[in-house]
């Protein structure tokens, strides 16, 4: 079997563990006679797997009492209606903070239910650094800010979380949950699309301060009606089973990582790596300023788009895919999320150098 790294910004690859753990398990799940992909979601067995999740994710992330933890679906991009519908519901205006395009498509989307500020945005520069904010900066009126913290496109990740004083924040972590820890205390909401780090595609977990719930607008489908999920304990309707399980499976393997301490330490290692050899190298260069570098996402270009196309070519000859940067901006980009291991990122930088030794 010759598994390839998967540097895909996502979905993305999943710990070997867990997908042997998955297969072992998938014509009989802990003996019940059946797969967990044919199971109904009010089994006793689905019950255990769900609540599980739960506590696994309430475990590794801290999450206090008073927040919820919803499995959810329709992705990271369905919570960008559903967040104004849900938390528009004082002043009818937030502050938006547009870091990135999926920061810009939430604020966009947000205009549609209220006044929706853009109090900052880091796109006179392709997104290539993350503005730094006081609570001044804020309007105290507004019913909550919204920020993507980590920048999946362009490899920028917050190093720090703005104070917003009372003004409750609601953060977009799909590309770095999980990747290491994270004071939930300082948030209103946060949430993620799990195929990043957590699980297949299909399922967003949300954690969510209690008192922010039960003023959806009158208008708000009962789907995206985050009150309506918490009372159901994310069962109203029939929800992503089998990704739940596989999530369920990636929560064990991080608690077997040492939890987001050791997952921590194995990123940093890693990005390390990588960085510092884009620092080094005369051909490759990361353009994003350096202390807002991403664990997760790292970008780079030659310079020279026929060179860049060339690299990704030859790269996927030796078994190192998905590095073509976004669309937007073009150059390469490596995902190195929870799951790649460090071998992979050492191959892809000596890949990298042989390829800068050829091409120079
Ligand atoms: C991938 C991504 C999204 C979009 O996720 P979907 O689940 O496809 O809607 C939103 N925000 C961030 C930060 C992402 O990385």
């Amino acid at each position: 079997m010759a598994r390839v790294c998967n540097f895909s910004a996502g979905p993305s690859m999943l710990p070997l563990e867990v997908l042997k753990k998955a297969q072992e398990e998938m014509l009989d799940y802990e003996g019940c006679g059946q797969s967990v992909t044919e199971m109904s979601h009010r089994s006793k067995e689905f019950d255990k797997i769900i609540k599980d999740a739960e506590k696994l994710f309430r475990e590794i992330m801290n999450v206090p009492d008073n927040y919820k933890v919803l499995f959810l679906q329709g992705g990271a991009s369905a919570q960008f209606s559903a967040i104004p519908l849900n938390f528009m519901n004082k002043n009818n205006k937030a502050d938006y903070i547009v870091t990135g395009v999926w920061a810009k498509k939430a604020w966009q989307e947000a205009q549609k239910y209220g006044a929706a500020r853009k109090v900052a945005s880091s796109e006179d520069k392709i997104f290539s650094y993350i503005p730094k904010l006081t609570k001044d900066d804020f309007d105290p009126e507004a019913d909550y800010v919204y920020m993507c913290m980590n920048n999946t496109i362009y490899g920028t990740k917050y190093p720090y979380i703005p104070d917003t004083g009372d003004v409750p924040l609601i953060a977009d972590v799909s590309s770095c949950f999980l990747s290491e820890p994270l004071d939930v205390t300082k948030f209103a909401m946060v949430y993620g699309g799990a195929q990043k780090n957590i699980a297949p595609a299909g399922l967003v977990v949300a954690i969510i301060r209690e008192d922010m719930l039960g003023n959806a607008m009158p208008i708000t489908p009962v789907m995206m009606d985050y009150k309506v999920q918490a009372d159901a304990d994310s069962l109203y309707n029939t929800p992503p089973c089998y990704t739940m399980y596989m999530c369920k499976l990636v929560l064990e393997w991080i608690k077997s990582m040492g939890g987001l301490e050791g997952i921590k330490a194995n990123n940093e290692k890693k990005a390390k790596i990588l960085y510092d050899f884009l620092d080094n190298s005369k051909m490759f260069k990361n353009t994003v300023n350096p202390e807002d570098r991403s664990l997760m996402n790292v970008t780079f270009v030659t310079g020279n788009d026929e060179l860049d196309a060339k690299c990704v070519k030859e790269a996927k000859e030796n078994g190192l895919i998905n590095l073509k940067g976004h669309r937007s901006i073009g150059g390469l980009r490596a995902s190195i999320y929870n799951a790649m291991p460090v071998e992979g990122v050492e191959k892809l930088v000596s890949f990298l150098a042989d390829f800068e030794k050829k091409n120079s």
